[in-house]
């Protein structure tokens, strides 16, 4: 087979790695300088800055299969940011307590949650458990029966504290999702302890972080002769039909067209529908309906020992999560600490008349409250990015619509990957590129 994979992201490339090892031909077009996407490190003031996704769940052990594959996967090239992720919730403004574990029984655990809502919390669990995940964890679509409900709303009847205290602010800063976001299934799945932040390993590459994994990619896929990578080609038009099918792809303004017996979709969800003029309306629907968001923290870490990776603060000041300021620092070695932040949705619409000088001068007065001993600390930047496609949202009724797309069944001569497909984390949109090869080696396309 001859395949088309629009789309250098970690999803595509895991496609057309998964392609060629099966003996398919594969072009792989990527409209940006280099592959990667949004797991790619950049150079930036002398250092490998990473963009994107900062580091790796040790629970996605495909990609630690990726890494071995591309011989990155050595223990002296690893580096196990477990400790430096730790994170902190400073429930009051004079008490700091680690909460290591995004999960119901550390939360049933936990000294800051009373009893009785302790008792009512780990009464759901049977419940939950009879409805949650059974199937492969990637497949988010398993937990499809708990999505009729928002999981804080769910919560919220058993215990406020964890809540507003624990599963908000939680997935808020890691995944940037709002409160309307988190359905009942999703929060179900990752709470389930299969998320590297229920404790498991988190790593990365010390050299070029994250984006180590999708350049080495890059290059294996670049010396294949199997493969005839292209960047710089930004695809506009995708066509199919009963002979094949065809990519039109512009690059320093003059258009190529490339053919090939099957296409993988390995661009973002929300850009497929502009791609595919002739797809089928319930499909277009689905498309249509992804959303993204941006990163709710900006993940800009530097390639450095895990020692100068300090703790992240997530802090609900006097009024509870009504004034809430994060914040990250970075040790930069050069005695400055590097503070980047963005504030909760709510936050902002709280203050909607300030400015963001101001915003961020109201979150900084209430780090330095809580934490005195920061109160020298330079801030150098702040909302150094808001980047728009970060992450795929997952708005209630989310896995439902999903796995309505899903039943339709696959598209003759088309695979789709890509991180609404999963859970928006570079093992699972790997997971998915390697699915969408699959199930076009297994159609014969
Ligand atoms: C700031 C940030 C922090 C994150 N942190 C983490 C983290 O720590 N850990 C984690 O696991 N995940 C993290 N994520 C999520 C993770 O990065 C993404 O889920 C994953 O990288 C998505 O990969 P993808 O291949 O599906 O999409 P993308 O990486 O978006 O790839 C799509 C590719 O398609 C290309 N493209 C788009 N349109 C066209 C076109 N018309 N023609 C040709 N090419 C096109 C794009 O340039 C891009 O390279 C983070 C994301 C962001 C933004």
């Amino acid at each position: 087979m001859r395949v088309i994979v629009v789309g250098g992201g970690i999803a595509g490339m895991g496609a057309a790695d998964r392609l060629r090892d099966d003996g398919h031909e594969v072009v792989l077009l990527e409209r940006d300088t280099e592959p990667g996407g949004r797991c790619r490190s950049v150079h930036w003031n002398g250092v490998w800055a990473v963009t994107g996704a900062f580091a790796f769940l040790g629970a996605e052990t495909n990609l630690i299969d990726l890494a071995r594959k591309l011989g990155i996967y050595q223990p002296d090239a690893i580096a196990d940011l477990t400790a430096a992720h730790r994170w902190n919730v400073l429930v009051k403004r004079t008490q700091n307590v680690g909460f290591g574990a995004f999960d119901l029984i550390s939360a049933a655990k936990h000294p800051f949650i009373p009893l009785t809502e302790k008792a009512r919390l780990l009464a759901t669990l049977p419940k939950l458990a009879q409805t949650m995940v059974a199937a492969d964890p990637r497949d988010i679509t398993s937990a499809a029966a708990l999505d009729d409900v928002n999981a804080c709303e769910y919560f919220r009847r058993f215990s406020p504290t964890f809540v507003d205290y624990f599963l908000e602010p939680c997935v808020a800063m890691f995944c940037g999702y709002g409160e309307d976001d988190f359905s009942l299934a999703w929060t179900a799945w990752s709470t389930a302890g299969r998320l590297s932040w229920s404790g498991d390993q988190i790593w990365s590459f010390k050299e070029r972080g994250a984006g180590r994994i999708t350049w080495e990619l890059g290059r294996s896929l670049t010396d294949d002769p199997r493969v005839d990578l292209r960047l710089g080609r930004n695809a506009t038009e995708v066509r199919t039909d009963a002979d094949g099918v065809e990519v039109d792809a512009v690059c320093e303004g003059h258009t190529e067209t490339f053919r090939g017996d099957a296409v993988v979709m390995a661009v973002s969800g929300n850009k497929v529908s502009a791609l595919m003029p002739a797809l089928d309306a319930e499909r277009r629907a689905f498309f249509d309906s992804v959303d993204y968001a941006g990163h709710h923290i900006v993940y800009y870490l530097l390639d450095r020992p895990k020692g100068d990776l300090l703790d992240t603060y997530v802090l609900p000041a006097a009024d509870g999560f009504r004034r809430t300021g994060n914040l990250r620092f970075t040790d930069m070695g050069n005695g400055t600490t590097f503070a980047h932040s963005q504030w909760k949705d709510w936050g902002c619409r709280q203050h909607a008349d300030a400015s963001t000088a101001d915003l961020l001068t109201i979150a900084w007065s209430d780090v330095v409250d809580a934490l005195p001993q920061l109160a020298e600390t330079r801030v150098i930047d702040s909302f150094i990015s808001r980047q728009p496609d970060a992450i795929c949202k997952r708005p209630k009724g989310y896995i439902r619509s999903l796995r309505r797309f899903l039943d339709l069944g696959p598209m003759p001569r088309v695979a789709f990957c890509g991180d609404y497909l999963t859970n928006s984390t570079v093992g699972q949109s790997h997971w998915s590129g390697l699915q969408a090869a699959e199930d076009l080696i297994g159609r014969g396309a």
